[in-house]
């Protein structure tokens, strides 16, 4: 594959997707103008934002949201603060997110927003106003009947708590239902913090038992240890998994007869320090290329790469971030027998309990964690089930991506020829 490099030196997300709609194009019976119409968001809003700063000063922070597709329900995103986000980026992940949605089957579109900033290097006070900014800059374009936002990358219900703030104060009445991932006290959902885990979880256990790989108790490695690698690596110990290594932005953490994953839990809540008796210290790349049943990417972008995509020894990949995966290491993975459980469905668990938090927040009636997880297991497993159904209906050599990207598309373009948006299909 002929692929440029995106502004992350590395080809882009976005064209893993434009890849992928190529590569489905003739399973999926897609014409040209289904292309051009899913190759484009629909809308994409950008703004320098100024925020005052302790020290009086004031900074100006490039600041993005994308509106990729609204043809299903509302546009449905979240909100990054990263130093490396830029308009390719927002716009990959608002593309994924309409695919994300569609494939679980919830009642959204896609978009994605983001703020370029360091937010480690910021104070609450600071955070807190560059929040509530972003809110104000983009409050014309959002709202829950039209672009309703959730937390990503750095992002929490700390800073969905302050938006929501801000929107009511700029409306000037309750509207929980603008933003998903706020706390359980301010019309947040009980098991939201831990939904794109448990997704993922449940993912994996159905992927294996269509597979045949690890046995009674798999070996995982799972890179990224922020919500989402932590919360996951806490659900597999106890589903009888054996994880072998973590790891965070300063590096990991190994041990081949697997790790004492409530040690770790206990010492990383105590010091936010990745520490475990017994384990060894490895750097980040060594823990992607450890010889293991499942890899899990749980962090950001591009970390399976043409530069390591050979040295991938897991039998196995489960996406749990987005974009892992370069489409070059996709393709060299597919081929050499590695399947890779796409971001798409495998980290749909998070959006599916946002619109559950949007049922709640529109209904006005509040649901037990039983009652979310029962629900969440249900719409994973059925997302599963279909995905597998659409892998099965090829050849034989579909991908689970390309099985996932078709029942997506068909969806999302489905629903586009109700609205005579594109001719009959
Ligand atoms: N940021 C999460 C994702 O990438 C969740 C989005 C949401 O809940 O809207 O799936």
């Amino acid at each position: 594959m002929d692929a440029e490099l995106g502004s992350r030196g590395v080809e882009t997300v976005c064209q893993t997707c434009e890849v992928e709609l190529d590569r489905i194009a003739e399973v999926a019976m897609l014409t040209e103008q289904d292309l051009e119409l899913l190759r484009q968001p629909r809308r994409r809003i950008n703004a320098n934002i100024p925020v005052r700063m302790d020290d009086g000063s004031v900074e100006v922070f490039p600041s993005f949201r994308v509106q990729y597709n609204d043809a299903r329900g509302p546009m449905k995103g979240g909100i990054r603060f990263h130093p490396a986000v830029d308009e390719d980026e927002v716009d990959e992940l608002a593309f994924l997110m309409a695919l994300k949605c569609a494939v679980v089957d919830i009642p959204f579109g896609g978009a994605k927003g983001g703020v370029q900033v360091d937010p480690s290097a910021l104070s609450t006070g600071e955070l807190e106003r560059l929040s509530r900014a972003y809110i104000s800059e983009f409050q014309d374009d959002i709202g829950p009947q039209t672009d309703i936002p959730a937390p990503d990358v750095n992002t929490d219900g700390q800073v969905m708590a302050w938006m929501r703030d801000e929107y009511e104060q700029v409306v000037g009445r309750q509207t929980p239902g603008v933003i998903t991932g706020k706390p359980p006290g301010l019309g947040g959902s009980k098991g939201r913090t831990t939904a794109t885990s448990l997704g993922g979880a449940e993912v994996l256990d159905a992927f294996l038992e269509t597979v045949d790989i690890g046995g009674d108790s798999p070996t995982v490695a799972v890179q990224g240890f922020g919500n989402v690698g932590s919360h996951l690596t806490k659900f597999l110990h106890e589903r009888g998994y054996d994880v072998v290594a973590v790891s965070n932005a300063d590096g990991g953490l190994h041990d081949a007869s697997g790790l004492a994953v409530p040690a770790l839990f206990d010492e990383h809540a105590d010091t936010g320090d990745l520490v475990a008796a017994e384990a060894t210290e490895i750097p980040n790349e060594e823990l992607l290329t450890l010889d293991v049943d499942v890899l899990v990417p749980a962090a950001i972008e591009d970390q399976i790469t043409e530069e390591n995509m050979a040295d991938i020894r897991a039998d196995a990949v489960l996406e749990m971030a987005n974009g892992p995966t370069t489409p070059t290491a996709d393709e060299y993975l597919s081929a050499h027998g590695v399947p890779v459980v796409p971001d798409i469905l495998a980290n749909a668990g998070g959006v599916t309990v946002s619109y559950f938090e949007w049922v709640q927040n529109t209904t006005n009636e509040y649901w037990t964690v039983d009652r979310v997880q029962e629900k969440l297991r249900a719409q994973m497993a059925t997302a599963f089930e279909a995905v597998a159904q659409v892998k099965a209906e090829g050849d034989g050599t579909r991908s689970w991506r390309e099985a996932a990207y078709t029942r997506a598309v068909d969806a999302v373009l489905q629903a586009e020829t109700y609205r005579s948006n594109i001719p009959e299909r």
